[in-house]
């Protein structure tokens, strides 16, 4: 009796050796770029390897249309001809998508794990809206990613221009988003946005013209991103992928005092002292998606707080009795301009709704 259960104990222990053994040893990186099947993986060691996806790799729901983005911290196993195959990806902190095709429900994942999205805006040429700013910020919100706005060519700005930004500037800080002056051409403020950055990920966004490739240039002089002829935006937009990139920067030079640096908030997957700036060359928008008319005014934090006190439940805050953003508008308590920016979401919203 006593050998037949010795017996039983050692084939166990063979089988768990051999299983452990049949396990593929997995290595792991941080996606930086996708290229059709192909994804580019930055390792631990600075070092980057060309990776695909296993034949069978399950699609999580069929709501997204690519498994892998950049941003994605996956395992994969290396190959004889030094490319890997991945098996894994790890839980995603945030995403952010697109529509795959104009009309369709599908989504497309643009970039994962973001700690910061930087709006690039300016009041020169050619002018942000606060209308794109807003519906940046909305994403942002649905989405969980810290924001802040970066308003960049103030070497243009005159005493008017000036005047227009203090009062924009007032209405971003009231609504609890930091604000910066740049010039990505003179270098004016970027001491500032290296400070804001240092250790994170960061997704820069804005529209074409703004100026975000001279400023991911001037933070990263490496990079040598194009940028683009003044007359390239006005028309046509710039030729440009559609894919998202991230771009390593060491930032052991800048001063790392960010929360983000600290190692206990350090997700499993960030090099100390690296920060990633993440392009998104060619994609005009982003979001908007995934959330309802209902949930919209949860994205406008200054918003967010009066929601409680409006009488009906379901109150758009369009024209309901007894509502508080009103009446907080009426007092001047509100942006008037936010206000306006929510009323034109929430019509875009309930519009693509009813799109069949
Ligand atoms: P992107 O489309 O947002 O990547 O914009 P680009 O970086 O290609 O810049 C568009 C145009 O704006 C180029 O002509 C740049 O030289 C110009 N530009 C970028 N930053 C500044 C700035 O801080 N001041 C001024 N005056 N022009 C800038
Ligand atoms: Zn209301």
């Amino acid at each position: 009796m006593k050998c037949k259960n010795t017996k039983k104990k050692a084939l166990s222990v063979l089988l768990f050796i051999f299983l452990v053994f049949l396990q593929p040893e997995m290595e792991e990186g941080l996606v930086i770029r996708t290229t059709g099947s192909w994804y580019r993986v930055l390792l631990a060691d600075g070092g980057q390897r060309d990776c695909r996806l296993r034949g069978n790799y399950r699609l999580r729901g069929n709501k997204q249309t690519n498994p892998v983005a950049v941003g994605d911290h996956v395992f994969f196993e290396l190959q004889d001809d030094g490319t890997g195959v991945i098996h894994d990806v790890a839980d995603r902190k945030n995403y952010i998508v697109r529509r795959a095709t104009k009309l369709s429900k599908q989504t497309h994942v643009i970039a994962s794990n973001i700690d910061l999205l930087c709006i690039v805006a300016t009041l020169g040429l050619p002018r942000t809206s606060t209308g794109f700013i807003d519906r940046l910020l909305v994403t942002a919100e649905a989405y969980h990613i810290p924001a802040c706005i970066l308003f960049n060519k103030v070497d243009l700005y005159d005493e008017e221009l000036w005047e227009i930004h203090n009062e924009v500037k007032a209405i971003y800080t009231a609504a609890g988003y930091p604000v910066y002056e740049i010039s990505a051409l003179e270098g004016t403020g970027l001491d500032e946005v290296k400070q804001l950055i240092a250790g994170k990920t960061v997704l820069f966004s804005g529209h074409s013209g703004v100026g975000k490739s001279a400023l991911l240039n001037a933070l990263s002089p490496g990079l040598a991103l194009k940028v683009g002829d003044i007359s390239d935006w006005s028309l046509k937009g710039k030729h440009t992928t559609t894919f998202a990139e991230i771009f390593p920067v060491e930032s052991g030079k800048w001063k790392v005092e960010s929360d983000a640096a600290a190692p206990g908030n350090l997700s499993s997957f960030h090099f100390p002292f690296y920060t990633y700036l993440i392009d998104t060359p060619g994609i005009k928008e982003f979001g908007m998606v995934d959330f309802n008319a209902q949930e919209l005014s949860h994205f406008f934090p200054e918003m967010r707080a009066l929601l409680p006190k409006c009488r009906f439940a379901n109150c758009t805050h369009r024209h309901e009795p007894g509502c508080a953003v009103k009446e907080a508008l009426d007092e001047g308590l509100l942006s008037a301009e936010r206000y306006k920016n929510y009323l034109g979401i929430l019509e875009d919203i309930e519009t693509d709704y009813q799109r069949p």
